[in-house]
């Protein structure tokens, strides 16, 4: 099966070769050091800078992205919510559900986040902007300096949910001034499900995190960056995960985010310019590099989900309910070519000339 989803994305032959290994005790030196290698590895390609501390949770993404709620934020505090789709939607309903008082900046399918959005929340109180920097149900990449912007001149903390835009777009903590970065391993780093990581700046690991008294066990952040700080783990982590990670981290070290940022783009723009010919069409609000979303005209996208499938054994992303015949998403996290491109955009227009 040939996989463009966004994830488990893909694998690298390189993961395959360590999912193989057996895998070893943890509560050992030798485990430390992988792990504070690893650390220093995501904070250097986050550009996190070298104070900030880092949280590995054996969990997936959306529970990194409650606990970054529980850790950082009271009932005290009022978040702004970019709700643009599934994902945003969801921090909404977690602040709701922890009984934070929020409200939300709600987008329409096709909607393009600017910042005429922004402005008539300035000024008004906010101590927080919760946003989804790839609102990976509809594709649409936000723009996180002028975030960034609107945080720094609202005194705001600004958490960004990079789960599938790191190693696709641009990113950077200290450029774009960013607080929290809440990644997952079965996105961007293309390895199993399984482990998600949180960056904390300095400032929010001393100004909340270690200030509010913990609400929570199994996700107190002050435990897992005290242990972090000798390289272990509270409780037992995903190992082979770790392993997997801290592998494919070395792996990008050696190619260079540049490099690897741009070989990204030459495989989706190549397979953008391809798929115009096609009866499909592009939105026109700002892409991810992660994901290439494609609007159906004829509402069939469901019925080429399943043709592709089943007779091609290709495998898109089809999009939640309200969008499930109108768009379909191709994936481009994880180990994909240029060469692919062709036959796959071939193979489209001929299930498109069937369904
Ligand atoms: C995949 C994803 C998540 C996390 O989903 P999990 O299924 O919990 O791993 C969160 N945010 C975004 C933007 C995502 O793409």
């Amino acid at each position: 099966m040939n996989l463009f989803v966004m994830g488990p994305v893909q694998m690298f032959d390189h993961t395959m070769e360590i999912k193989k290994k057996p895998l070893p005790y943890f509560r050992t030196a030798e485990w430390s050091t992988l792990m504070l290698e690893t650390e220093v590895l995501i904070k250097k390609m986050l550009v996190a800078g070298k104070d900030a501390k880092t949280v590995f949770l054996t969990a997936s993404g959306t529970a990194a992205m409650e606990a970054t709620i529980m850790n950082c934020f009271t009932q005290k505090d009022k978040l702004l919510v970019i709700d643009g789709g599934v994902f945003g939607h969801r921090f909404a309903e977690m602040a709701e559900r922890h009984q934070i008082p929020f409200d939300t900046i709600d987008l329409a399918f096709g909607e393009s986040l600017t910042a005429e959005h922004m402005a008539p929340f300035s000024g008004k109180g906010y101590t927080a902007l919760l946003a989804n920097i790839h609102e990976t149900s509809t594709g649409q990449l936000y723009d996180a300096r002028m975030l960034s912007e609107f945080c720094k001149n609202n005194d705001m903390y600004f958490i960004a949910d990079a789960i599938s835009t790191f190693l696709a777009d641009e990113y950077s903590m200290e450029g774009f001034g960013i607080d929290v970065t809440i990644l997952s391993s079965q996105k961007g780093l293309a390895v199993s499900p399984g482990m998600s990581i949180v960056v904390l700046s300095d400032r929010i690991y001393n100004e909340r995190v270690l200030k509010i008294p913990p609400k929570t066990f199994y996700f107190d952040f002050e435990d897992y960056v005290v242990n972090q700080l000798r390289g272990q783990p509270p409780y037992t982590s995903a190992v082979g995960i770790c392993m997997e990670i801290h592998d494919m981290l070395k792996s990008l070290e050696k190619e260079g985010m540049e490099n690897r940022l741009r070989s990204v783009r030459a495989i989706v723009d190549d397979f953008r310019n391809r798929i115009q010919a096609t009866e499909l069409i592009l939105p026109d609000y700002p892409l991810s590099y992660a994901m290439t979303p494609m609007i159906f005209p004829r509402n069939n996208a469901s019925a080429a989900f399943n043709m592709l499938k089943n007779e091609y054994d290709i495998m898109l992303t089809p999009c939640p309910a309200d969008l499930k015949d109108k768009v379909l998403r191709v994936g481009h996290l994880g180990y994909h070519t240029i060469e692919e491109n062709g036959p796959l955009v071939q193979t489209i227009a001929e299930v498109l000339s069937k369904v």
